[in-house]
């Protein structure tokens, strides 16, 4: 289904690629059609020219032969040097044999000085034979020039006519004859006149399919077209200027227009030429155009079917690779589900005030995102006054990532516990944008630590926990020099409580008593039940003297204390101060020791090393 639609897509932009190919490829070639064909045209028109000339001058050449074989003739010669008594036959003979050679040779003729025809032959279609014309005999040909005066050896050519043929009433064929003088003593005797029919001549000069041709006189006069016009055959007059309403032959612009080259043709017809006119026939156009056509199909095709291919090879690497993107970003999305509903995770500015949290941290700080979001980090801080704040602070500031635990405070005002990594996000340019938060709930462990630490009765540090205050404090006095106390309680008679109150007043006496601790100490003192009705507090960086003055203080606060339904109550205190060179043990074995003294002593005092101690007596309050 994706890879169908990136297939589609590859073939899509292929073919519009294509497109573009094709409209620019009709562009230039509808730029460069016109001199295409005018290239061709020309082409046609040069090598038609080139061909006509050569063709006219083999004419010309063949008609010349033919007439100088007649004029030097022996038989002409001996007629004409004795005219009264040669005789005509052996002429006769020879004008049918030469007639006979070519069937273009349409009549011959020899005229007297009067150009009156003494001698006729003419050849008969079609069945090609040759016969004498006795009624031309005597017949006065005008047209044909006398040159009488002066000895001229030229070939004579006559205009191209149009004429029927003797035995047929329709048929029409051109005719163009050449004529010869002939001397005697330097005295014009008569001529030799060849007529030609030059029809076949005329259509192999047209004949091209490409052009439309048209062979005119001087004045414009059509004497022959390559689309046999029907006027020109049936003798009648038509003019290339009228035809084709071209004012002036001649002008270069006007048959240009017309789409027609020009060109004098000047080897026959008296030496005053022929004009040629040609220009590309419908045909010849038709079949551009159709090539055109047929090129600009094919193109066409071709590019279709490369699109198609190209678009289907090129599609497939992308077709893989969006295949395999849909799948990461599908499992890519189902983590960040997870991750979202799962990993608490926060985002702050550079100062601490957060941009974005999302579900997960949302559901345990039971504050919605838009409640959040603005707000200090700092907001759902535990302790907000906290230094280890300022401590992770410090850190971050230095660019570096911090990890730890941290203890927050829901809206609701339920504690959790998340194990953070913290890292700087930076921007662009490497500033810092801010921090994110990356968490682990660790409140169910550490709930699970606390409540291994808290006496169930009193909620206060039970022995394990302050075992642990102990090991710790006396590991920083040996280590640091630092000092630290330890005082213990016991309740004086406490047996009797249980004994007049029951046991269950007892444990609300135990009770309200933690609570009294707590109140009579600082925050970094340790108080803690050490077993039955015995407590103990440690008391870092307080020196004996100073955590005798804080267990007076304690007894006589418990002691002016009012317990309910119990009344007055008083306990003995032991107070010992860790020794570095000693053990804890022996420590703790001083304090119990004390404790015992005190009780010794009659309850309701504080014993040390130092003796009985009672605050009245030294007025340090
Ligand atoms: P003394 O002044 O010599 O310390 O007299 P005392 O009665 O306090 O001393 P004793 O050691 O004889 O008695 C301690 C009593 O504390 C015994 C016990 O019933 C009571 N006790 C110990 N733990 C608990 C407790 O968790 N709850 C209650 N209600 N009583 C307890
Ligand atoms: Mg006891
Ligand atoms: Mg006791």
């Amino acid at each position: 289904m994706i890879r169908k639609s990136v297939y589609r897509r590859f073939i899509l932009y292929f073919i519009m690629f294509g497109m573009c190919i094709i409209t620019l490829f009709l562009f230039l070639i509808s730029q460069s059609e016109k001199p295409i064909l005018e290239n061709s045209i020309r082409d046609a028109v040069a090598f038609q020219q080139k061909h006509i000339f050569s063709v006219l001058q083999k004419f010309s050449f063949s008609a010349t032969h033919v007439v100088d074989t007649l004029v030097n003739s022996r038989e002409i010669n001996n007629y004409l040097s004795d005219p009264e008594k040669a005789e005509l036959v052996p002429v006769n003979r020879l004008i049918k044999n030469i007639i006979g050679i070519d069937p273009s040779f349409y009549r011959a003729e020899l005229l007297d000085r009067n150009n009156e025809v003494l001698l006729s032959v003419y050849r008969q279609d079609p069945r090609l034979q040759v016969q004498d014309d006795i009624t031309r005999k005597g017949v006065s040909l005008q047209f044909i020039p006398k040159l009488s005066s002066k000895v001229s050896h030229q070939i004579w050519f006559s205009e191209i006519i149009a004429s029927q043929h003797l035995f047929s009433d329709s048929a029409f064929f051109h005719l163009l004859y050449a004529s010869y003088p002939l001397y005697t003593n330097h005295q014009y005797a008569g001529s030799v006149v060849v007529y030609f029919n030059i029809d076949n001549l005329l259509n192999f000069l047209t004949s091209d399919d490409r052009l439309d041709i048209y062979i005119t006189d001087q004045k414009g006069k059509i004497l022959f077209s390559s689309d046999q016009m029907d006027s020109v055959t049936q003798g009648e007059t038509q003019f290339f200027q009228s035809t084709f309403e071209v004012s002036d032959i001649r002008s270069e612009q006007q048959l240009k227009q017309k789409g027609f080259s020009f060109m004098p043709l000047g080897a026959l017809y008296n030496g005053q030429g022929l004009l040629l006119f040609c220009r590309a026939s419908s045909s010849f156009l038709q079949e551009k155009s159709d090539w055109y056509n047929a090129v600009v199909v094919e193109i066409f095709v071709i590019v279709i079917i490369f699109s198609f291919c190209f678009g289907i090879i090129i599609a497939i690497g992308p077709s893989r690779t969006v295949e395999k993107l849909k799948t990461v970003s599908k499992e890519k999305n189902k983590y960040m589900r997870l991750l979202d509903q799962y990993v608490p995770v926060f985002e702050t500015d550079r100062h601490g005030v957060i941009t974005r949290c999302n579900q997960a941290f949302c559901l345990l700080s039971q504050f919605s995102e838009s409640e959040l979001i603005g707000k200090p980090s700092t907001i759902l801080n535990f302790n907000q006054a906290d230094s280890s704040i300022a401590h992770i602070k410090s850190i971050l500031d230095a660019g570096l990532p911090w990890q730890g635990e941290v203890h927050y405070i829901s809206k609701r005002g339920k504690e959790f516990w998340l194990f953070s990594t913290v890292i700087p996000i930076y921007g662009n340019h490497r500033e810092l944008m801010g921090y994110m938060s990356i968490s682990t709930d660790k409140t169910d462990k550490k709930q699970l630590e606390v409540m291994l630490e808290i006496d169930s009765l009193t909620e206060i540090y039970n022995r394990s926990k302050l075992n642990k205050c102990l090991s710790h404090e006396f590991e920083r006095t040996k280590r640091y020099g630092t000092v630290c106390s330890v005082i213990m309680i016991d309740i004086d008679f406490f047996k009797q409580v249980n004994d007049n109150f029951g046991h269950f007043m007892g444990d609300k006496v135990l009770y309200q008593l933690a609570i009294l601790l707590n109140q009579s100490t600082r925050m970094i003192d340790e108080v803690g039940r050490w077993g039955g009705e015995e407590f103990m507090i440690v008391c870092p960086e307080t020196t004996l003297e100073d955590a005798l003055i804080l267990a007076e203080k304690i007894r006589a606060t418990i002691a002016s204390h009012d317990f309910s339904d119990v009344g007055r109550l008083t306990v003995s205190l032991g107070v010992a101060e860790m020794e570095p060179e000693k053990t804890l043990q022996s420590i703790l074995e001083q304090a119990d020791y004390y404790l015992y003294e005190a009780k010794n002593k009659g309850r309701n005092c504080v014993m040390s090393r130092m003796g009985y101690f009672q605050i009245a007596d030294k007025n340090t309050i």
